[in-house]
């Protein structure tokens, strides 16, 4: 291992042998503190301060590639005071060596503490292109070391007669590896799999180790059929070291416009093989335009997240609950709609999922929350009345300890009785963290719904220690269960053992008088869905729940 004093040594020492750096940081020490042995004689420490500030927001990376790691550096920075999920970077980026630019292959991620704070960073630069940008300074010792050969795979590429793809894939849960067998022996399995790519593959392919433990080949192939049986071998003989077992996500990018960029293309295979990172099923995902637009959004959403909540553009809706049997309004959920001043009104289901990711929904629950203890207290001040709102509380903010202490504060601060202001939790599996958390706020005082049941993970199993009041029955379980005879008794008994040890329920989606009719029939009492009303705007509410708008104070 070798220390690095000025990154401009690195940048020779990257050309020169093509080799990997890894850097580090601890937000504590202010310093880098690594272990260099868990890695092997490739990689590279580089101790700098701030590793990132200096090294890549620097002048030598090329303009196109700033935003993108700035991006990630602005979220960290805000990560060391406010607790955020993890978040993990990983791009090919290019830095000017010698005047011409290089393409390596970035990683970069934090680690959180046990406050959920951002303590360290640990980043992985790999040179993909080596001696491409001119020529290396001589160095003996390491001659004989293979860069990555872009020309090879660029020629090969334009002049063949079959046709061309690039697969990509990685580690499921690599991470679990480290923690449980150690650092070393993830290495090893990175480097067995590196070692026997070429072989496994069985066709004179290019293959390489992008960075971290995702790998990548370059392939002729004849037809789709030849890669599957061919990604079918790397399943049967590399998902597994020693008498270690894991899985691999594929991506897949056919090649049919060659005029692409080598760089884009490996951008466009890397978001097909994260396109199916939540999927239990598919292994293998081929790319698609579409992941280009979803990445579009995304950039999009992310660009803009903050100065929407700062600018006002998160609205709160209210949709009521009522009760079945005279369809009074006896509550409200609050759902967001981001009105997006050129794109309009943004449904939650496309953007939460992105602020979920990377940590943002935290905030954008915080600010709901408050919105609606200020609904809450103009509604006590006015006299008219004031029924209980839901509110939704994300699982990202859900695994943060201050989540309960956060929520209290809002409450005490507008001086609101503790059971109108209810929340709402999907249940996913069970989670020690997370059943802390809901135990936290249950101490609270706090009303909780589970919410979606049905819909997954729930299952009659967890309702029997449940620390949850109130049971929300997911609208996809509703509609599609009423259909069968079989679905109708799933709900009766679902219904009846709620009722059965002191649970209430509130049914979703309920869009019909039949649905209505037979959830009452069965012991249901609150409802809530398009039959009685969409969710609306506040001032709609009051006039529908209390015969008039109140009048903004
Ligand atoms: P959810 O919590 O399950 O909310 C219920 C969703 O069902 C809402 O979608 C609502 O508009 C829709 N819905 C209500 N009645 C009917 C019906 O009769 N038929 C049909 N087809 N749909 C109905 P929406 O507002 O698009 O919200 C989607 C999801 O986004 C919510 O699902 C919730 O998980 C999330 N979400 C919304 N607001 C927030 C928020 O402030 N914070 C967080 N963390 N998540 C939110
Ligand atoms: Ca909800
Ligand atoms: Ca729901």
């Amino acid at each position: 291992m070798k220390t690095f004093e000025h990154k401009d040594e690195l940048f020779d020492v990257l050309m020169i042998r093509n080799y990997s750096a890894c850097f580090f940081y601890d937000v504590s020490a202010n310093q880098s503190d690594y272990d260099g042995n868990i890695f092997d004689k490739k990689i590279i420490c580089i101790d700098c301060a701030d590793p990132i500030a200096n090294l890549l927001l620097s002048k030598n990376v090329n303009d196109s590639d700033k935003p993108a790691i700035d991006e990630f550096y602005v979220a960290f920075k805000k990560a060391i005071q406010t607790p955020c999920e993890e978040k993990y970077f990983e791009s090919l980026i290019s830095i000017k060596i010698n005047d011409a630019f290089v393409p390596m292959s970035l990683s970069i991620r934090w680690i959180n503490d046990e406050n959920g704070l951002a303590s360290k960073i640990v980043g992985f630069i790999v040179s993909i292109a080596g001696y491409a940008a001119g020529k290396p300074k001589s160095n003996p010792e390491l001659s004989g070391k293979r860069p990555f050969p872009v020309e090879t795979v660029m020629e090969r590429m334009m002049t063949t007669k079959e046709n061309y793809a690039i697969i990509q894939f990685d580690i499921v849960r690599f991470k679990v590896i480290n923690e449980v067998y150690g650092e070393e022996i993830g290495d090893a399995v990175l480097e067995n799999i590196r070692r026997n790519l070429t072989a496994v593959w069985g066709r004179d392919a290019v293959t390489c180790r992008l960075g971290a433990d995702i790998f990548a080949v370059f392939t002729e192939y004849s037809n789709k059929n030849e890669i599957e049986c061919r990604i079918k071998n790397i399943q049967d003989k590399l998902q597994n070291y020693n008498d270690i077992k894991y899985k691999f996500t594929f991506g897949v990018y056919l090649v049919t416009d060659k005029s692409i960029k080598l760089r884009k293309m490996t951008d466009l295979v890397a978001l097909a093989r994260r396109s199916q990172k939540n999927n239990a099923v598919q292994t293998i995902a081929y790319y698609e335009d579409k992941f280009s637009d979803e990445l579009y959004s995304r950039h999009k959403i992310e660009n803009e997240m903050q100065n929407a909540l700062e600018t006002g553009q998160f609205h709160v809706y209210l949709q009521p609950k009522c009760r079945i049997s005279d369809g009074e309004i006896v509550g409200a959920e609050a759902l967001v709609r981001w009105i997006h001043p050129e794109d309009g009104i943004i449904p939650p289901d496309k953007f939460i999922p992105v602020l979920e990711e990377n940590g943002f929904v935290e905030n954008l629950d915080e600010y709901v929350h408050t919105s609606v203890c200020k609904i809450i207290r103009k509604w006590i001040d006015s006299g008219l009345g004031a029924v209980p709102i839901s509110v939704n509380v994300s699982r990202v903010y859900l695994n943060k300890p201050n989540l309960a202490s956060n929520i209290k504060r809002i409450v005490n601060k507008y001086n609101i009785p503790i059971e109108l202001l209810q929340l709402e939790i999907t249940e996913t599996f069970e989670n020690d963290e997370a059943d802390l958390a809901i135990q936290r706020l249950k101490d609270n005082g706090f009303t909780l719904l589970m919410d979606d049941f049905g819909s997954g993970y729930s299952s009659l199993n967890t309702l029997k220690n449940t620390k949850f009041d109130v049971i929300k029955l997911d609208r996809g379980f509703l509609g599609h269960s009423m259909l069968t005879e079989r679905g109708q008794k799933i709900i009766t008994h679902t219904i009846a053992m709620t009722n059965d040890i002191g649970l209430e329920i509130v049914a979703e989606g309920v869009e019909s008088n039949e649905q209505a009719a037979f959830l009452e029939n069965n012991g249901c009492k609150c409802a809530q869905g398009y039959l009685y009303s969409k969710p609306i705007t506040i001032s709609e509410f009051e006039e529908k729940a209390f015969g008039q708008a109140i009048v903004k104070i």
